[in-house]
C-alpha cells in the first residue's frame, strides 16, 4: 500500500437509529492501526467535523430515504463513489424505519401532517430504490463480521496489490 493512494472512503447515515454506525466505531476499536494505513475517510461524521464530497472509492450508506433531500444526496454520492455499499436493513430493505408504509389507512391520515411539515416522501424508499447499490450488508443492524469480509474484499478489489 505504500506506493499507493489510500482508499477513499464515505460513510453516510440517513433515516434510522444510526447502530451499524456505531457498530463500525465498535470495530475500529481492534482495526484503527491498519485502517489509518489504508484508509483515508473523506467524509464520516461521527469520526470528524471536517468532511469532504468529492470523491469516494467506497460509499458506505446506511438508513432508508425517507424524503427528497435524501434521495438527491445519495444520488450525489453515487455519482462520486465507485461502490455503493448498502449497510443494515433500513438501506437494504426499507425496514424498519419504513414502518409507516405498512400503516393502515387510518393510520397514515393520522400522520399524514408529519409528512407534510417534515416535506417526507409519501413512502419510505430503500437505498435500491433511488440508485444503483453495489454491495448489501443486512442486518438489524450489520453483522460485524460480514461487514469485515465486505471491507476485504472491496481492498482486494481496487487495491489488489495491497
Ligand atoms: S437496520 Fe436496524 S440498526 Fe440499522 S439503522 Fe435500521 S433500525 Fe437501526
Amino acid at each position: 500500500m505504500e506506493n499507493q493512494e489510500k482508499i477513499k472512503l464515505g460513510w453516510f447515515s440517513y433515516s434510522c437509529c444510526e447502530d451499524s454506525t456505531i457498530v463500525m466505531t465498535e470495530i475500529m476499536n481492534e482495526h484503527w492501526q491498519d485502517w489509518k494505513k489504508l484508509f483515508d475517510f473523506r467524509h464520516a461524521r461521527v469520526l470528524k467535523s471536517n468532511n469532504l464530497m468529492d470523491e469516494f472509492d467506497v460509499a458506505f450508506i446506511e438508513g432508508a430515504i425517507a424524503s427528497p433531500a435524501q434521495e438527491e444526496i445519495v444520488k450525489e454520492i453515487r455519482s462520486k463513489a465507485k461502490k455503493v455499499v448498502a449497510v443494515g436493513a433500513c438501506a437494504c430493505v426499507g425496514l424498519p424505519a419504513g414502518q409507516r408504509n405498512t400503516f393502515t389507512e387510518g393510520q397514515k391520515e393520522a400522520i399524514d401532517f408529519l409528512i407534510t411539515r417534515f416535506g417526507a416522501l409519501p413512502k419510505v424508499l430503500k437505498l435500491s430504490d433511488v440508485i444503483k447499490v453495489d454491495v448489501e450488508l443486512p442486518g438489524c443492524p450489520m453483522n460485524p463480521d460480514a461487514f469485515l469480509k465486505a471491507v476485504d474484499a472491496l481492498v482486494k478489489e481496487l487495491r489488489p496489490q495491497s
